[in-house]
């Protein structure tokens, strides 16, 4: 289960930059493989001057010439290639042990599932692809006897307070539930006249952790432990009815596990992704990561708060996208990725997040999904959908102005 030859995808983002600070503490560990990002070259470039791939991967065939010209200029052999089809062969590169699967939505499955396939251990940070596809996900992971180490937090912390052993049958290991935490995020004290009127920048502002565009608006819109939610839900085999969500503003406590025996074991920390990750790259073993010492006398007290629903209606859709089965789950995340989007843009408020969610969930009729073909399928139909949703609310409001 070795970490030392590593992919690195989405290694510009928030994730990718924070892999690589805790890869380049530990230089006789690791070996970065492969770098692949989207359209940020000038920091690609950089990572490859420091990290010195075998290859590096990016969105476009000019942002592929692009840079290898200047990694030639520089002296370096990475070998760059672009598009999706380079992503899943990076994926599953035979040089390498482990794939950080960091890139942000629906983007990130064909590569996830590609690391599967060629039975790699993956840290998988890309929650979309668990919820769009969990099942099948998780079938490929244990044909192809690939190993699923969770990056999320609150996952890192559930992997690491469940038995070393857990095979997924909760009831054997005498699991009684999961508890996963959230921060609330920024409104996390807002009425629902008053998220309105919010901006990106606000959505943004996440109060906890530094983090991407996209999930810090799911953060805002709580949408993001929905998401979580049905993410633990594949990943531990864990009945929707035994995971409970808690809302913990001070993001020390990073989620619970509760025991037949009445014992609940948690993992606490500083809220930092370089923990997860040193975890999940050294798993079994411990290494340093970066992050200070918990200081646990300026951290009290602690609070747990349930979720309001009212307030936070996206997680209402997260439930009845995993009760619903099939495509639901599929389309719930392909909607939020557009409707998200839409909001960054500023064309659509808020609060119509939620609304265009719950419309794009109401028109796309219930389809088995059994392959990754089906998956993104239905991935594209949903955001088919998304788009006429949002072309409809925006053609309105131009006729209510006229
Ligand atoms: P980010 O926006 O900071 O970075 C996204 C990365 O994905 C970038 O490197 C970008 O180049 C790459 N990317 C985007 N589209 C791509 C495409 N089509 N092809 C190739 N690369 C592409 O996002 P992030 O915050 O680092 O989040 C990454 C993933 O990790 C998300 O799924 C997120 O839900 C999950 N996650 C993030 C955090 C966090 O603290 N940031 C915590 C838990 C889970
Ligand atoms: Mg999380």
């Amino acid at each position: 289960m070795s970490s030392r030859n590593l992919v690195v995808l989405g290694s510009t983002g928030s994730i990718g930059r924070s892999t690589l600070d805790v890869v380049r503490r530990h230089p006789e560990r690791f070996r970065v493989v492969a770098l692949c990002a989207n359209r940020q070259i000038d920091r690609l470039f950089d990572q490859c001057v420091e990290f010195d791939p075998l290859y590096a991967v990016v969105g476009s065939e000019a942002l592929a010439a692009r840079l290898g010209e200047r990694l030639r200029a520089a002296s370096r052999a990475t070998r760059v290639a672009w598009g999706e089809d380079a992503l899943v062969r990076a994926a599953s590169l035979p040089e390498a042990d482990a794939v950080m699967a960091a890139i942000v939505g629906s983007a990130g499955l064909p590569s996830a599932f590609a690391a599967a396939r060629a039975g790699k251990k993956i840290l998988l940070a890309n929650k979309e692809t668990l919820v769009m596809g969990g099942e099948v996900f998780m079938r490929t992971v244990r044909e192809n006897r690939a190993t699923l180490v969770p990056i999320d937090s609150e996952h890192n912390a559930i992997f690491q307070s469940l038995p070393p052993a857990y095979s997924g049958d909760y009831a054997r290991h005498g699991v009684e539930g999961l508890v996963l935490t959230g921060s609330g995020g920024p409104f996390r004290t807002h009425s629902r006249a008053q998220m309105r009127d919010v901006t990106p920048e606000q959505a943004c502002a996440h109060p906890k952790w530094s983090m991407g565009k996209k999930i810090s608006v799911d953060s805002a819109t709580l949408m993001n432990k929905g998401l979580e939610m049905i993410e633990a839900h594949w990943l531990f085999g864990m009945p929707v009815d035994r995971i409970e969500i808690a809302i913990h503003p001070q993001s020390v406590v990073h989620s619970l596990v509760r025991y037949a025996d009445g014992s609940v074991l948690a993992e606490l920390g500083n809220p930092d992704m370089r923990t997860p990750i040193a975890q999940a790259l050294a798993y079994p073993e411990r290494i340093a990561s970066g992050v200070g010492a918990l200081d646990l006398f300026k951290t009290a007290p602690l609070c747990f708060d349930p979720p309001d629903f009212e307030r936070f209606p996206c997680l209402s859709l997260a439930y009845r996208a995993i009760r619903a089965g099939k495509n639901a789950p599929t389309v719930l995340n392909i909607a939020n990725e557009v409707a998200v989007e839409a909001f960054l843009d500023r064309k659509i408020g808020f609060c119509e997040i939620f609304e265009i969610i719950e419309a794009v969930m109401d028109r796309v009729p219930p389809l088995a999904l059994d392959s990754m073909d089906d998956i993104l399928a239905a991935g594209d139909e949903a955001r088919r959908m998304s788009f006429s949703v949002i072309g409809e609310r925006i053609a309105s409001l131009r006729s209510d102005l006229q």
